[in-house]
């Protein structure tokens, strides 16, 4: 089989390898689509450790070639979506239930061989059933959204609450799509490119403005902003120092502020300390997809979450390498390899 492997940073080779063997517990998966995130680019680089030789692709689907001798529940044909965050189980933090937080979180795509590949071996206990009429491509949206369920949940939005969203990215356009599904009546969004906020516009949002030039905080919550006084909870999805300083400035007093963006490690931001105390503002890191995948994987199968629209390009093999290793054209959502 084909697969793009990451040999040493910044360094990737398209080459035939054996295909992997199933183990007992194993489910062997032909991949039919993987998105290439931010984070693949960032493992090429060097930014964040990944364990070389090794496969990238960590948002993939596909149909089950074969299975191990103990799998149940799983059979050749059955079209699969892989959680690639694989927790031990034993340390003290999966023994709280914090799995996201294991000790020992191995993912694959980044320590094991993933989903830049014709074949990808997933552990049963990883992989979530699509339905075998879904678009292949959509499948590979489900790690993304399972890691915005997370934050959702945490920012605990009720019927009627307002949702303001920094950044337009796939995982901003997943948290607007969201934030209306669990009840926000207002959800702002807030991105410099048109596209992505007419695109926004189209999936739920019911304002969005540009954050370049002029006061953001002014013009979003300001007395004429479009939610004076700030919202009930603010998205941080821009992964940015400046809009992580921003976000709290952007919450009601008493309100939520998760980060879901990710800054490179050893970057600090100015926070108020004072400001947060006084107006009680919750500052909540979502980190990954503790048992949402299964959720993710239900609301791609029933259609509920709009992901087709998010696709920017599809491109095949031979071209992965250079589109992982250069930041995103503008305008660009999500570019998805099928091999
Ligand atoms: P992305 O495509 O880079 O999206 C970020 C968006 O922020 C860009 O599209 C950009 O759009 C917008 N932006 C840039 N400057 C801005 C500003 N000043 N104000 C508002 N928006 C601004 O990345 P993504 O895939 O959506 O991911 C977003 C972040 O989440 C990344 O940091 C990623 O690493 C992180 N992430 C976290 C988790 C987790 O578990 N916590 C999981 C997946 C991803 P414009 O050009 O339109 O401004
Ligand atoms: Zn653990």
């Amino acid at each position: 089989m084909k697969a793009l492997f990451l040999d040493a940073v910044g360094q990737f080779a398209l080459r035939d390898t054996p295909r992997p063997e199933p183990g007992p517990h194993d489910l062997l998966v032909r991949v039919e689509a993987c998105g290439i995130c931010g984070t693949d680019r960032h493992l090429f680089l060097g930014e964040f450790p990944a364990k070389p030789p090794v496969t990238l692709g960590h948002e993939f689907s596909g149909i089950i070639e074969a299975v191990g001798a103990r799998v149940s529940g799983f059979a050749p044909g059955m079209r699969v979506t892989g959680d690639p965050n694989i927790a031990c189980g034993r340390c003290p933090e999966c023994h709280r239930g914090r799995v996201n937080l294991c000790h020992h979180l191995q993912a694959i795509g980044i320590h094991r061989n993933g989903g830049f590949a014709d074949y990808v071996l997933l552990p049963e206990t990883q992989a979530f059933a699509l339905p075998p009429s879904l678009d292949p491509l959509h499948g590979a949206f489900c790690e993304p959204l399972a890691c915005c369920l997370h934050g959702v949940d945490l920012a605990e939005i009720k019927p009627g609450s307002s949702v303001i969203v920094i950044g337009g990215g796939v995982i901003g356009l997943l948290v607007v799509q969201l934030a209306r599904l669990a009840g926000a009546t207002e959800v702002v969004l807030l991105t410099r490119s048109e596209s992505k906020r007419r695109l926004a516009e189209g999936l739920g949002a019911t304002a969005t403005l540009d954050p370049s030039g002029g006061n953001v905080v002014e013009s979003t919550v300001g007395p004429h902003g479009a939610i004076p006084g700030g919202a009930d909870v603010v998205f941080e999805c821009a992964g940015l120092p400046e809009t992580v300083e921003q976000a709290p400035h952007l919450a009601r007093r008493g309100g939520t502020v998760i980060i879901l963006g990710v800054l490179p490690q050893g970057v600090t931001v100015a926070l108020s300390p004072f400001d947060l105390l006084f107006r009680e503002i919750k500052l909540i890191p979502s980190f990954l997809n503790p048992f949402t995948h299964a959720r993710a994987a239900a609301l791609i199968a029933a259609g509920t979450i709009q992901v087709a629209p998010l696709i920017s390009r599809t491109i095949r093999f031979d071209e992965a390498a250079d589109a992982i290793s250069h930041p995103a054209g503008s305008g660009e959502i999500r570019v998805v390899v099928v091999p």
